[in-house]
């Protein structure tokens, strides 16, 4: 967001608890609507070049083996593929970027609040106060304290399974280095292994592995030792064992905990809320980030099409509306076939979801849910999305448009 704004000729200033910008947590997948944001900001090439491409986002049950779930990004026309990267890459990559446009970054400040009146001053823990500003833009995740100053309050609801997750050095044999695969048992276990790309450049290729669980079992696993969870999970699925032998203690498992909410209009007097701020839920369709981008991208093409802040945040909630409202609607319905307790809908996802999704078109239609174009959200914002021409796309030499 801020380099949209500063591109912009606008002056920026990034409030930041940590006492250092720094990336949280292991991987992610950027989606064919994430990558078009970086392209319209320049960085693409930068992304590109840490990431691994995903073609494919296959899961089996871990008992019989049996394919649940098979989806290709290739079911639909435009060579669109996800980028799966650790979230170093993408915050170096951003960051590096708002350093060379010398973005100021004020670090280790908690913003509490903010008082507006013709402009917005910003309320900080220890009592300082920052502005005032014409805009303020609040991106602080799901736990943030500066949506409550929106009419409507809207507090995330949390889900009943998080997942542990860990970055570990990726290993080829039994996996596939363009595909997102998972075993399943039932909808109470669901293992990953996502290969996530390097780092920074130079560094080793690495791979990010979650194991879902509930938070509030997160305690009894670490106390019956890691050695019975690490058999639990080989068992499950043999081949892990590349993954479950590089870990030796629970310290290297981070535990996260899910939360849904939606705003209905993520946007006050001289306020914008984007990205987990406005909406937050499940990883399970793997659109959170992408979402907060296309937010970013959004706001920043409304604020250059507009010099009144007002109508800008009027257009900035118009254009992500409903691409924000069916995707969390789809997150919502989807989550439980893959996390809950329920014995019915996984079930139903083996035996009927596993069929139909081969029926044409159901390939299409899973195809654009994972990339998040189940609706343009592209044409309202002002962007064309990048298209990549045939053979001509990473891991097979580069071009886009
Ligand atoms: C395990 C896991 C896997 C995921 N996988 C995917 C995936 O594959 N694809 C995908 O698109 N998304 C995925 N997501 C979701 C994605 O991580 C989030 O949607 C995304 O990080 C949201 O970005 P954000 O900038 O809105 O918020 P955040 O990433 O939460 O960033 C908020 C920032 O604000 C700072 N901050 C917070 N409060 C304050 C305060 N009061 N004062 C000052 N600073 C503050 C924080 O320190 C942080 O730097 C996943 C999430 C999890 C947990």
């Amino acid at each position: 967001m801020a380099l949209y704004l500063k591109r912009a000729g606008h002056r920026v200033t990034v409030f930041e608890r940590f006492d250092e910008p720094k990336p949280v947590g292991s991987g992610l997948i950027l989606q064919p609507t994430g990558l078009t944001v970086l392209a319209d900001l320049g960085l693409l090439d930068d992304i590109l070049a840490l990431g691994s491409r995903i073609d494919r986002l296959h899961g089996a049950d871990a008992s019989t083996g049996r394919t649940v779930l098979d989806v290709r990004y290739d079911a639909q026309h435009g060579g669109r593929f996800g980028l799966a990267v650790h979230r170093a890459a993408l915050f170096g990559v951003l960051f590096r970027a708002a350093q060379r446009e010398a973005i100021a970054i004020e670090t280790g400040v908690e913003v509490e609040a903010l008082e507006t009146g013709e402009r917005t001053t910003l309320i900080c823990g220890n009592g300082r106060r920052a502005g005032p500003f014409d805009l303020v833009v609040d991106a602080s995740g799901s736990r943030s304290k500066l949506r409550r100053s929106v009419s409507a309050p809207c507090e995330p609801r949390p889900l009943t399974y998080g997942a542990f997750w860990a970055s570990l050095g990726w290993r080829g044999e039994g996996f596939d280095e363009h595909a997102l695969l998972q075993r399943y048992d039932k909808a109470s276990v669901m293992i990953g292994v996502l290969p996530i790309g390097r780092p920074e450049p130079g560094a080793e290729k690495m791979a990010a592995f979650f194991w879902s669980l509930k938070p509030s079992d997160a305690e009894e696993v670490r106390a019956r030792g890691l050695d019975a969870w690490k058999e639990r999970v080989v068992r499950l699925w043999p081949q892990s064992q590349a993954y479950t032998s590089q870990i030796d203690s629970f310290d290297q498992l981070s535990l996260a905990r899910y939360g849904h909410h939606t705003m209905k209009r993520p946007v006050g007097r001289r306020l914008a809320i984007i990205g987990d701020a406005a909406h937050s839920t499940s990883p399970q369709l793997g659109q959170g980030a992408n979402m907060a981008l296309l937010d970013a991208a959004a706001l920043g093409h409304a604020l250059a099409r507009t010099l009144n802040v007002e109508a800008a945040l009027d257009a900035y909630a118009r254009a992500r509306r409903w691409h924000v409202r069916i995707f969390q609607a789809l997150s919502l319905a989807f989550t439980p076939f893959y996390q809950s307790d329920s014995v019915a809908l996984p079930f139903i996802r083996d035996r009927l979801v596993a069929t139909v999704a081969k029926i044409p078109p159901a390939p299409q239609f899973l195809a654009s849910m994972v990339a998040g174009t189940v609706i343009d959200p592209f044409k309202r914002i002002g962007l064309e999305e990048t298209r990549w021409n045939f053979g001509q796309n990473p891991g097979h030499d580069t071009t886009a448009s």
